[in-house]
């Protein structure tokens, strides 16, 4: 094993939906995290070691020791993906580094956090703990790809807007879930507001081009 590489062990594995695994492990060592941030993990398979950057969902460390959460969408034809059904509650896992520069401003502006799908792990943590006036946007097609409910309505003074957008949703009640597609160039938004996005690259630029177009400037997005 490589001197200063990370290790730490699995405490718990669920499924969110049916292809997004929540792993949650915990170092031997304290590991500090700037919400946004991602981890390095290596793995060997029966090729040869490789490696996979995972967001940060949460982190919390007490005695030493830091409990870290991530959220992955397993590919069917992905290398990871098939690696993951051989990790279980009790693995050993190692973090190559925590890292990634994609973090919430140190300012007092008002900030929007959209994602959709997975892009929900850096996006979740900066929300979480950032003190600003906050809004947020996420979309995904039907009620059983929504995940993580509970932890946006646990975050303090978070106006969350969440859409659903190929759901008939008219038995929910009406504020818990809004129809079609998210169109953020509709809405309204300080011309000073902070935009963070998460997801895949062609959304990604989607979005960034029709703020851009609407003359914003603070646009902050990390795509894979
Ligand atoms: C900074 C950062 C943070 C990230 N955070 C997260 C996160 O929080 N959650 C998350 O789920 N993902 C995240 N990712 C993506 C993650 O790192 C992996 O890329 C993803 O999980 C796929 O890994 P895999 O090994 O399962 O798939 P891979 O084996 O890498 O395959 C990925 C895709 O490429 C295709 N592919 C593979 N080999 C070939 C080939 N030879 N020819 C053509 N196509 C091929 C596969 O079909 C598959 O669709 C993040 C990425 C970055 C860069």
């Amino acid at each position: 094993m490589t001197e200063g590489w990370i290790k730490a062990k699995v405490i718990n594995r669920k499924m969110l939906t049916d292809n997004i695994i929540e792993l949650t492990i915990e170092t031997y060592t304290e590991v500090k995290v700037v919400p946004g941030q991602w981890a390095l993990f290596t793995f060997e398979d029966e090729q040869w070691p490789f490696q996979r950057c995972y967001s940060i969902v949460d982190q919390d460390t007490d005695n030493e020791r830091t409990m870290l959460i991530f959220s992955i969408k397993l590919l069917d034809d992905g290398r990871w993906s098939a690696s993951i059904k051989n990790i279980h509650i009790g693995s050993e896992v190692t973090i190559k580094w925590v890292f990634g520069t994609f973090v919430v401003q140190n300012t007092q502006l008002p900030k929007v956090f959209i994602w959709t799908g997975i892009g929900v792990a850096p996006l979740l943590n900066m929300a979480k703990y950032c003190t600003t006036k906050k809004q947020l946007f996420f979309s995904v097609s039907y009620k059983n790809d929504l995940f993580y409910e509970d932890r946006i309505k646990k975050i303090h003074d978070l106006d969350a807007n969440i859409y659903l957008s190929r759901e008939d949703i008219s038995g929910y009640p009406s504020w818990t879930y809004i129809p079609w597609r998210m169109d953020i160039d509709k809405e309204h938004f300080d011309p000073d507001t902070e935009f963070y996005l998460c997801w895949k690259p062609e959304i990604v630029e989607d979005i960034v081009w029709k703020l851009t177009l609407l003359w914003y400037k603070r646009i902050y997005s990390e795509k894979y």
